[in-house]
C-alpha cells in the first residue's frame, strides 16, 4: 500500500489575478501508468516518491484527484507566434494545479500539460502524446543537470487514452514544476485588456515572486523589466554555450523568471553552424541557433511595450526608459557569453578580455568552417590542455588551422580540471532522443530510462557510455512542434 500523500497547494495566482485564471478540471484518464518520475525533484518539493507512485500520487500528477483546498485554473495569455500577434493563446491543454512551497522555502508552480481541453483550446484536442512529453522530461532534466535555469518535469503519466495525430499515439500528461508560468505573453494579455490595474497587479505579482529586489527601486516596474532583461540575457548565453536550439521562442515561451520553458521542437546542435535549426514549422529559420539572442531581444521589446503604462506617466518618457533598459541586453548577453567561454576554455582569471574574445572568435570560426561537434570538441579540449591534443584535433578536417589555434590557446595556460567541470560529456543527442522516444511509444521505456540517467550526470565521464558522447549520423534532423 502506497503511503498517503500530503500536499498543500496554494492558489495565489488565481486569487491575485482572477481575470487571467479560469477554474477548470482535468480530463479523466482511463488507464494511468507512471512512465517517468524525477525523484530528486520530488524530494526538493517535499513529496514522497513512494506516495507519488501510488493511486493518490497518480491522481495528483494527472489532475484527476485534486488535493483539498486546491483550485486548478487554466491561465490566460497572449503572444507573438513567429512574429504575429495572437491575442488569445492561454493554457489550451494545460492547468495550473497550484503553488507549493519547496523544502528550500521557494514558491513553485505545479502545472499539468496534456490534461484535456480548456476554454483556450481553440481547434486543439487539449491532449499530449507520450513521445513529446518524454522529450520534455529528458531534455529539461539535462538542462537542469547542466546548471541551466529551466522549468522541470516532475513526472510523465501515460493516460491510456489514444491521441490522434498523423497516426494514433498513446497519450500522456506531464507534471511541470516552474518558478512560475508568467511569460512575456502574460503581460501582453494584461496590457491588451486595457486595464492598467490588472497590469499593475500582474507586475507586482511578478516582482514579489521573481525579482523582489525591484520592489525597493525608485521605479519598480522599470527595475522589473531590467531584471527580466538580465535574466534572459544570461539564459540565452547559457543555451548558446551548450548548443541548445530552443526552436520556438515565441513571446508566450519566454518566462519572466528566466527559466527555459517549452521543449516542443528543441534540439542540441552538433556540427557547429549559426544557421542551424530543426523545427519543421520554422520556415525561414527565425529561431535558428545564431538568431537566439536577437530574438530574445525582440521578445523583450514586446514585454517593454506591454509595460509602458507602468514605466512613466508620460508615454514619451516611458519609451525612453524602456529603450535604455533594453539596450542593456546586448552588453549583458555578450558579457555572459564571454564569461561562459572563458570557463569552457579554462582561461586564466586575469586574462585580458580582448585576448579572450579573440581566442573565442577564432575558435568559433574554426568550428564553423569545419562543422565540428561543439560538445565533443569542447570536452576533448581538456585532454589537449593536459598535453594530448589528438582527441580534439582529430575532429577538425583542417588540421593546420586546428594546430594553429590549439597552440595559441595552450600558450595561455588553460586549467583542464576546471574545464571538465563546465564542458559536458553528455547532452541529449538528437538521434538518441528519437530512438528512446520511439521505443517508449512502442512500450519499451528502457532506452529512455538509460538516457535520462546518462544526461542527469553530464560532466562525469563513465566507461561504456561512449555512444552517448558521439554525434548522430550526418544528415538533416527535423523536429515537430511537440504535440
Ligand atoms: P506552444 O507552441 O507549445 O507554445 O503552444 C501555443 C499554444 O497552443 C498554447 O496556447 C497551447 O496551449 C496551445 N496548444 C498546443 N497544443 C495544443 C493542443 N493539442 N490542444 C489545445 N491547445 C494546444
Ligand atoms: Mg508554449
Ligand atoms: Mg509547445
Amino acid at each position: 500500500v502506497a503511503p498517503a500523500l500530503t500536499v498543500a497547494l496554494g492558489d495565489r495566482f488565481a486569487r491575485e489575478l482572477p481575470e487571467m485564471a479560469v477554474p477548470w478540471q482535468a480530463a479523466e484518464t482511463p488507464a494511468p501508468r507512471l512512465l517517468a518520475l524525477d525523484e530528486e525533484l520530488a524530494a526538493e518539493l517535499g513529496l514522497d516518491p513512494a506516495a507519488l507512485r501510488g493511486p493518490e500520487g497518480i491522481g495528483l500528477l494527472t489532475g484527476t484527484l485534486v488535493p483539498e483546498g486546491a483550485r486548478p485554473v487554466a491561465q490566460a495569455y497572449s503572444g507573438h507566434q513567429f512574429g504575429y500577434y495572437n491575442p488569445r493563446l492561454g493554457d489550451g491543454r494545460a492547468l495550473l494545479l497550484g503553488e507549493l512551497v519547496d523544502t528550500a522555502g521557494r514558491l513553485r508552480d505545479l502545472h499539468l500539460k496534456g490534461s484535456g481541453r480548456t476554454p483556450f483550446s481553440r481547434g486543439g484536442d487539449g491532449l499530449a502524446a507520450v513521445g513529446p512529453m518524454l522529450r520534455e522530461h529528458v531534455v529539461s532534466r539535462a538542462m537542469h543537470a547542466l546548471g541551466i535555469p529551466t522549468t522541470r518535469s516532475l513526472a510523465v503519466v501515460a493516460t491510456g487514452r489514444p491521441v490522434r495525430r498523423e497516426t494514433l499515439l498513446p497519450g500522456a500528461v506531464l507534471a511541470r514544476v516552474a518558478a512560475s508560468h508568467l511569460r512575456v505573453g502574460s503581460f501582453q494579455y494584461a496590457r491588451a485588456t486595457g486595464d492598467d490595474g490588472l497590469l499593475r497587479r500582474l507586475a507586482d505579482h511578478a516582482v514579489a515572486r521573481h525579482h523582489p529586489a525591484a520592489a525597493d527601486a525608485d521605479n519598480r516596474y522599470l527595475a522589473l523589466f531590467e531584471a527580466v532583461v538580465a535574466a534572459q540575457a544570461s539564459l540565452v548565453a547559457r543555451w548558446m554555450l551548450v548548443g541548445f536550439v530552443h526552436g520556438v521562442m515565441n513571446t508566450d515561451n519566454v518566462t519572466i523568471s528566466g527559466e527555459t520553458i517549452d521543449f516542443g521542437p528543441c534540439a542540441f546542435m552538433e556540427g557547429y553552424d549559426e544557421d542551424t535549426w530543426y523545427s519543421s514549422v520554422d520556415q525561414g529559420g527565425r529561431y535558428r541557433y545564431g538568431n537566439q539572442p536577437l530574438v530574445a531581444e525582440w521578445d523583450l521589446a514586446r514585454l517593454a511595450e506591454a509595460l509602458l503604462p507602468l514605466l512613466a506617466a508620460e508615454q514619451e518618457q516611458a519609451v525612453e526608459l524602456a529603450v535604455e533598459a533594453l539596450q542593456r541586453f546586448r552588453p549583458a548577453y555578450d558579457a555572459a557569453l564571454l564569461t561562459g567561454w572563458r570557463a569552457k576554455l579554462g582561461l586564466p582569471e586575469g586574462l585580458d578580455d580582448d585576448v579572450a574574445r579573440g581566442v573565442v572568435d577564432d575558435l568559433l570560426a574554426l568550428l564553423r568552417a569545419n562543422k565540428v561537434d561543439l560538445t565533443g570538441f569542447a570536452r576533448r579540449l581538456s585532454a589537449a590542455a593536459r598535453g594530448d591534443a589528438e582527441p580534439a584535433r582529430s575532429l577538425v578536417l583542417d588540421l593546420a588551422a586546428a594546430d594553429g589555434w590549439l597552440a595559441r590557446w595552450r600558450a595561455l595556460g588553460p586549467d583542464a580540471d576546471a574545464m571538465d567541470r563546465v564542458n559536458p560529456v553528455y547532452v541529449p543527442r538528437n538521434h538518441l532522443v528519437e530512438e528512446a522516444l520511439a521505443a517508449a511509444t512502442a512500450g519499451d521505456t528502457a532506452p529512455f530510462e538509460r538516457l535520462v540517467e546518462v544526461v542527469s550526470r553530464p560532466f562525469e565521464e563513465r566507461p561504456g557510455l561512449e555512444r552517448y558522447a558521439e554525434p548522430g549520423p550526418a544528415g538533416p534532423y527535423v523536429t515537430f512542434c511537440g504535440t
